[in-house]
């Protein structure tokens, strides 16, 4: 067992570490006041080239694992959540599914642009009946002459509307009759003729990413829009959310971390009777507790990684990762506040944007309620429901 990265992997870690204080940081409140993406950081993040990070070099990828690609979601995560997950979003929801399932024309179509940090994708599976009951979506994908049609509604969907959002991974009903096996996804461009894409959400956190609902109003694709199987789409989906948990999971032990040294910079500077607020038990416990979840988020999240990226099964790994690290983002998030008192509540800290940011890790990508359904199946309990 090793616990050390590569050495390649230490000095990538500090170039994102880096490329985080200098070019996100700066940005970061402001784009979170003004609920607006920075567009100038995602592409200064193309430039560096973290699109690509875990796409094969063929397709103008780094090569790297999945493991690295935590380690850019992490940093990212620290500084800001908003740009975080649109990396993560982009990557590992958008373009993981063509990866893994597209023809050579569509992996050179769609993950070129991508890993050059020109084009950005969208995953869209939640409708705005069907989300952790993802078998119920009703979208329907109906085949005509020699492409489909595309009726339906999805809702929430992460870098949906942005300047440079290229396409959406779209899965739909094309075989109502055969239930779970009836679900076929689809790469919908993002210039399709009657794909509408909403107004952005306004919400609690993630305020700078761009959120926003999708309709398919007799949307016509291409018959090489269907990616991969016809009636695989489901699992195809379930897969590709299996290593976009660990990547969630990444994103909330970047924020647990950014909670932890905000916590204990102020513990330190902050007197009150007579000495530093981190010299009370009261408040130095807490500091303890978020070492403890910042560290065992990151030993599951990079565990669940590492066996994915070793082709072992990893999807209990990564349920576990995603639950532990997403609750210990809230925990953290909740007592850096405590710890900061008032200046924590204001938003001239970033600590208050954390709070707010930290939420959602506990539902996206499957809820805690649903990574606790998938962990206790796992162990083997019958008819969980
Ligand atoms: C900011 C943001 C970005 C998002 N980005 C995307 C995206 O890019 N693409 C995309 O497809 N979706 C996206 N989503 C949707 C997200 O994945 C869903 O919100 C999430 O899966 C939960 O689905 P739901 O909101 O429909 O809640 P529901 O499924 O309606 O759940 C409501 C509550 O019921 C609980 N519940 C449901 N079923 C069970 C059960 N069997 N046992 C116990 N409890 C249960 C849930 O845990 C939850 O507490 C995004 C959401 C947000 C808010």
């Amino acid at each position: 067992m090793d616990f050390d990265l590569s050495p390649e992997q230490e000095e990538f870690r500090r170039t994102v570490r880096a490329f985080a204080e200098e070019v996100v940081r700066p940005a970061a409140d402001e784009a979170d006041r003004r609920e607006e993406l920075p567009l100038d950081v995602v592409r200064a993040m193309g430039e560096l080239g973290l699109f690509g990070v875990p796409f094969p070099e063929e397709v103008g990828g780094q090569g790297a694992d999945l493991l690295t690609f935590c380690l850019a979601v992490e940093e990212l995560g620290r500084v800001d959540q908003s740009v975080a997950v649109t990396l993560a979003a982009a990557v590992g929801l958008g373009g993981m599914p063509i990866l893994r399932f597209g023809t050579e024309r569509q992996r050179r179509a769609w993950l070129e642009p991508l890993c050059r940090g020109e084009a950005l994708l969208a995953f869209a599976l939640t409708e705005p009946d069907a989300g952790s009951d993802a078998a119920a979506i009703r979208t329907r994908a109906r085949p005509d002459g020699d492409g489909w049609v595309l009726e339906g509604e999805k809702a929430f969907i992460t870098n949906a509307g942005t300047p440079l959002t290229r396409a959406l991974v779209v899965t739909a009903v094309t075989d109502p009759e055969a239930g779970r096996h009836g679900l076929s996804q689809f790469v919908v461009p993002a210039d399709a003729p009657g794909l509408e894409v909403g107004s952005p959400y306004r919400k609690l956190g993630w305020r700078a990413s761009d959120t926003r609902p999708v309709a398919f109003r007799d949307c016509r694709v291409p018959g090489d829009a269907l990616l991969g199987e016809r009636g695989r789409g489901l699992a195809q989906a379930l897969e590709v959310l299996d290593g976009g948990r660990v990547t969630t999971a990444a994103l909330a032990v970047g924020l647990a971390r950014a909670c932890l040294e905000a916590a204990l910079a102020h513990a330190t500077a902050r007197r009150a009777f007579g000495r530093p607020i981190g010299g009370f038990e009261g408040v130095a416990f807490k500091l303890a507790d978020m070492h403890v979840a910042v560290e065992t988020a990151r030993l599951a999240t990079l565990r669940a990684a590492w066996l994915r990226d070793r082709g072992r099964p990893f999807a209990q790994a990564a349920a576990v990762a995603k639950l532990h690290a997403s609750e210990a983002a809230v925990a953290c998030a909740r007592e850096a506040v405590q710890v900061l008192g008032g200046a924590g509540f204001i938003e001239e800290t970033p600590v208050a944007r954390y709070y707010r940011d930290a939420k959602i890790l506990e539902i996206g990508e499957g809820t805690s309620e649903i990574q606790r359904l998938v962990i206790a199946r796992s162990l083997g309990l019958p008819e969980v429901v």
